[in-house]
């Protein structure tokens, strides 16, 4: 996936799994207050927090290039000096000294975990 998709993905977990504690807050522990309060910080935090990466991430993809994907000819963005097409995964790099076998090695170690 890449990276800005990656962490927009991460972001909109957290809001999720921010909303999931504060349920669980009301729902599950109604009757100890201590731990209802507790458990609705953590989840507010985590939704605060969510909030934060969004901002990072438009401040991140400010400094993007956008570049048409040689493989698909669709416009995405490179985040770094090495990154994937949003659209059909191709490894793309913005330092010819990178492409060839670095390159190779990340990806195949990426795709020997999944
Ligand atoms: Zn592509």
């Amino acid at each position: 996936m890449a990276k800005i998709n990656r962490i927009r993905t991460f972001a909109m977990a957290l809001v999720f799994i921010g909303i999931f504690i504060m349920y669980i807050a009301i729902f599950v522990f109604s009757n100890s207050p201590i731990l209802m309060s507790i458990a609705m910080i953590i989840g507010f935090l985590s939704v605060i927090s969510s909030s934060f990466v969004y901002l990072w991430i438009g401040m991140k993809s400010t400094k993007s290039v956008p570049v048409t994907c040689p493989n698909c000819e669709k416009q995405t963005k490179i985040l770094g000096k090495v990154d994937v097409c949003m659209h059909c995964e191709e490894p793309l790099t913005l330092d010819p000294e990178l492409e060839g076998k670095e390159l190779d090695a990340r990806y195949n170690r990426k795709n020997f975990q999944s």
